[in-house]
């Protein structure tokens, strides 16, 4: 049977907690919390009309549109590559449908890659990140792994990177991106890149498998993160060129005209006017990027303090602290597992976060995945008040919600109060 997704079921937990008046911190839902960008509101009003399902794989206007998106940023693409969808999350279900073979992961890795895999009947198989970044699998025990896979009767087929990381937040470097696609291209394996958070590498732009192994990648992204456009469902794929790229294409194209028809036609008007990157939205994304830069470097120092492991923020809203150093002061406390953890967090300090298992990591597993981007506010007007805020931290909303964490973090690993 299919869980509800993790991301999804937290972040229902937490309204239904704040309901019954509880005060929860929400640092576990991948959501960009920042309002429409800049002229995207008016687009989608205008662009009511558009009323008719249109080609299943996108407007003319729209491929286009994510077509020049990718050659400005030194990737040459034709429209013809480009399959449009209702968010990146069915693509993705689509491309792992449609290519053959045993599903290789990172681990950790986002939610939804082993789910859809599940679903589409395919077997997973998971290899640890290596230990100062995520998205990737370690290319040290990538090989390894490989073989014992088909040792055991395994057939691996495709094996999906996320660059830049979720749930780590990391940016894998180059070189060792570079490692993985020669074992992937040594096994003849399918690479889906995931770069939905690309437009948010903190420092420079993030490295894109394309580079390497250009003919078997095929690169999904989309517009929730970086204009925080998650609930107009913009996600789009581009699949290589060649003759693998082109069936690869039409395949995937099938699926979607048998699941979803088309991407809703007015949000293609949006993506057609976004991805175009006119000045507004470029200068809105700069300071989106800036804000989660500044927002996540702060709660990183905050977890290292409470005695956590933590890799560096590089990119989009995300840390994956490792409770392990403070094991002791956690087992008095009864906590056990990355569940525990969690649990305590979010029942006795109105914390919400996920634990590591959701992303693939053992139960036993201290981590957790904090998202920091709801903590910009609650409203329109506070979200932009903290994109436009010399110091966000130090914001009436956010400041609070910051000692809110450190008081959890405290009472979580720090001495035990004897009168309690
Ligand atoms: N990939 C990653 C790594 C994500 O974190 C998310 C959203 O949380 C998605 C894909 C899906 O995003 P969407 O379907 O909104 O494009």
């Amino acid at each position: 049977m299919t869980r509800f997704s993790a991301t999804l079921a937290i972040d229902e937990a937490v309204r239904s907690r704040r309901e019954a008046g509880g005060d929860v911190l929400h640092l576990g839902f991948g959501e960009a919390g920042l309002p429409v960008p800049p002229g995207l509101a008016e687009v989608l009003a205008q662009a009511h009309t558009h009323n008719g399902y249109g080609p299943v794989a996108g407007s003319t206007r729209a491929r286009e549109a994510a077509a020049g998106w990718f050659t400005r940023r030194g990737r040459s693409t034709e429209p013809g590559a480009i399959l449009l969808g209702p968010g990146s999350k069915p693509l993705l279900f689509a491309l792992l449908a449609a290519i053959d073979g045993d599903v290789v992961l990172p681990r950790p890795a986002w939610v939804s890659y082993a789910a859809q895999a599940a679903l589409v009947g395919r077997r997973v198989l998971t290899v640890p990140a290596p230990e100062a970044s995520g998205g990737i699998p370690d290319p040290d025990l990538l090989e390894p792994a490989l073989r014992r896979a088909r040792a055991e009767g395994g057939r691996p087929g495709v094996l999906v990177l996320t660059v830049p990381d979720n749930p780590t937040g990391t940016v894998a470097p180059a070189e060792q991106i570079r490692a993985v696609l020669r074992i992937a291209d040594r096994h003849g394996l399918a690479v889906v890149s995931d770069e939905i958070y690309a437009e948010l590498a903190h420092h420079g732009s993030a490295p894109s498998p394309l580079t390497w192994l250009p003919e078997r990648t095929v690169v999904t992204t989309g517009l929730s993160k970086s204009l925080a456009l998650g609930g107009w469902r913009i996600g789009f794929a581009r699949t290589p060129d060649g003759q693998w790229g082109r069936r690869l294409h039409r395949e995937s194209t099938a699926i979607a005209s048998e699941v979803w028809s088309s991407p809703a036609a007015p949000t293609q008007v949006v993506a057609a006017h976004a991805l175009d990157d006119p000045p507004e939205i470029v200068a809105h994304v700069e300071a989106s990027r800036d804000l989660h830069a500044r927002l996540a470097v702060d709660v990183h120092a905050r977890l290292l303090s409470a005695g956590a492991r933590c890799r560096a923020p590089q990119a989009g809203f995300y840390l994956y602290p490792d409770f392990s150093p403070a094991r002791d002061a956690l087992r008095e406390r009864g906590v056990h597992t990355g569940a525990d953890l969690a649990a305590t967090l979010l029942e006795r300090h109105g914390v919400a976060t996920l634990p590591g298992s959701a992303f693939g990591e053992p139960d036993t597993a201290l981590t957790l995945r904090i998202a920091t981007s709801l903590l910009y506010g609650a409203t329109t007007e506070q979200r932009w008040a903290a994109l436009a805020a010399r110091d966000p931290a130090e914001l009436p909303w956010i400041a609070p919600a910051l000692a809110h964490l450190d008081h959890a973090l405290r009472e979580l690993t720090g001495p035990r109060d004897p009168h309690r």
